[in-house]
């Protein structure tokens, strides 16, 4: 069997990869790793860091075969779960493994092959030695020559042959690759800008239409005051990679020193609210270069990617991340205070509408990610990390503020956070946070942590006090959807039932979630029934189909609207306001 690569005087990994037929969406992977006695273990990863539930990556691998890399002879081997591979290696040196990947899904956090570029999050197929996986892995990646290059690991191009190139990327261990993904596609514009004397890199893969807008100017905005706020930047050099798709994606994941963010329609970026959004994701994915690249959990300190990395502290990775992310803009000045006061009501607004938060804490939705966090879920099961977390951030920094005369914030928690843990590379607990907030001050700090935080307390009670101060009252108003405000439900265009209030009109008479309605007052609902439902003036006969039969059912049309758009009436420009949306950096 021919060598793929050189084995010579290197105790470490080296994999080969390449793109397979374009339209196949295979990656090929071979991979040579050294020996580890009797039997040697290769470990796939399980999960990836920034999505907290199983990856079941396994099921994108085809073909996996280990053979004796100087003989060529197939081994032995065993799968002992379905991501790992005990290969009996006995008087082997080198075993080569070749799999292949399938590349099909375009995300954040995933990996594409398309012919036009190669994009591979490493966490999704390179595998390690489960005994070792401080080992250097070395990572050889065969590309048609007019590809450029965008990754958190620097690439060397090697050399240019038959049309192809070959680049060279050197990482210390499975962590580091694992958390450096990379694009290598001909539609790669490379672009920089600097804050707080920083270099920082951004690369745009696909065309993106800004229009007027200056990103440019907006990122430096922000990443000028995160860094300000911290004090330094964790990382020598940075890089924001885009993908650009054509269609409606929104998704970003934050890595060691990158970011892989996912966004479109591409030639809709010129639109306020499209901008807004990219704008509002990146600057979420920068504080995380803090919050959880540095600053991290003790329960993934390390990573271990052979089980779920259970953690109660989503409120503060996630929450604190979403809060500050749409903070930073506001504070900078690219957010404006009307903007600021739309983000706030979709905080409270998201709240409210969601029962789960009657049923469980925060902490334990942290927990459950691992069960169904990023998906809508049964009903009222469960809260958002991200939302909840971001909603205790708020009232937190508020509420220091507030004991402190303006003098103390959020602000210096995380400071806090980042020299304590973050600087020293020491992973933190929930209970470290919250000791950090008590010794700053927080006012109320257990029935922020026991009551809101660990409980099911009302929010909204505790948010009084914060809007108070900042000068703001919340009213309720009614959305303006006919289904939702008058008979207490939601629909998509095909008629299934979204979402139910619970003891509206819809709830009173067996309406329930996924049920499908098929006709509305004698219409047939073909893709229309939003549109059906919105001209509705009286009481509806409905025909509800449920799996094993179909009813009809009268719903009473409410006489007044139920009132579930959170609006925030502006009452004071307090002195409190003035310091939380200001950039609270001294002169
Ligand atoms: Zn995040």
């Amino acid at each position: 069997m021919e060598k793929p690569f050189s084995l010579k005087n290197n105790y470490m990994i080296r994999y080969r990869v390449q793109g397979g037929q374009p339209h196949h969406r295979f990656i090929n992977f071979v991979a040579l790793f050294p020996s580890m006695g009797e039997t040697t273990t290769i470990q796939l990863p399980i999960w990836r860091p920034g999505r907290y539930e199983l990856g079941n990556f396994a099921k994108n691998v085809r073909g996996w075969k280990a053979y004796d890399a100087d003989t060529g002879e197939l081994l032995l081997w065993k799968k002992t779960t379905p991501h790992t591979w005990v290969v009996q290696s006995d008087g082997v040196d080198y075993i080569k493994v070749h799999y292949e990947y399938y590349a099909a899904e375009m995300n954040a956090g995933s990996s594409y092959w398309d012919g036009a570029q190669l994009y591979i999050n490493p966490v999704n197929g390179f595998c390690y030695l489960l005994d070792n996986p401080e080992m250097d892995i070395d990572v050889q990646v065969h590309v048609p020559y007019d590809f450029a290059y965008a990754g958190g690991i620097p690439a060397e191009k090697k050399n240019v042959e038959n049309g192809e190139s070959t680049w060279l990327l050197k990482s210390a261990n499975i962590d580091h690759l694992a958390d450096s993904p990379f694009v290598f596609s001909r539609d790669l514009s490379s672009h920089d800008y600097e804050a707080h004397g920083q270099k920082m890199h951004v690369w745009m893969n696909g065309d993106v239409n800004f229009g007027d807008f200056n990103w440019r100017k907006d990122f430096q905005a922000f990443s000028e005051l995160q860094m300000s706020m911290f004090g330094d930047f964790p990382r020598s050099h940075y890089h924001f990679i885009f993908q650009f798709a054509p269609y409606f994606i929104r998704h970003g994941v934050e890595h060691e020193n990158s970011t892989i963010i996912a966004m479109g329609p591409s030639q809709a970026f010129n639109e306020r609210k499209n901008y807004d959004s990219f704008l509002g994701i990146s600057s979420h994915e920068l504080f995380h270069a803090w919050n959880v690249k540095c600053i991290r959990p003790r329960d993934m300190t390390p990573y271990d990617f052979t089980r779920p990395n259970y953690s109660d502290t989503g409120f503060v990775t996630e929450g604190v991340t979403t809060y500050y992310g749409d903070m930073m803009l506001i504070r900078s000045g690219v957010w404006s205070m009307e903007k600021a006061k739309i983000q706030m009501e979709e905080f409270i607004e998201t709240h409210a509408r969601n029962r789960g938060r009657l049923h469980q804490s925060v902490t334990d939705s942290s927990v459950d990610t691992w069960v169904d966090g990023y998906t809508a879920g049964i009903p009222g099961r469960k809260v958002s990390i991200y939302n909840e977390g971001a909603m205790l951030a708020w009232m937190m920094d508020v509420d220091l503020l507030v004991g402190s005369n303006g003098n103390i914030s959020l602000d210096d928690v995380m400071r806090e956070m980042y020299k304590q843990f973050g600087k020293r590379g020491v992973g933190y607990t929930s209970d470290d946070y919250w000791e950090i907030c008590k010794s700053m001050g927080l006012n109320r700090w257990e029935s922020y942590r026991y009551e809101l935080c660990e409980g099911t307390g009302d929010y909204l009670a505790q948010l009084k006090y914060t809007l108070k101060h900042l000068g703001w009252k919340l009213e309720w108003a009614s959305s303006g959807n006919v289904a939702e405000d008058y008979y207490g439900f939601m629909i998509d265009d095909m008629g299934r039932v979204l979402n139910v209030i619970f003891e509206g009109p819809a709830d009173d008479v067996g309406i329930g979630q996924e049920m499908r309605i098929t006709c509305i007052n004698g219409v047939d609902i073909h893709r229309n029934a939003k549109d059906i439902i919105q001209k509705q003036t009286g009481d509806l006969t409905i025909t509800v189909e449920d799996k094993w039969r179909e009813y009809n059912v009268e719903v009473k049309r409410r006489e007044k609207p139920f009132k579930r758009k959170a609006v925030l009436v502006d009452i004071e420009n307090t002195e409190i306001r003035k310091i939380w949306s200001g950039t609270r950096l001294g002169d």
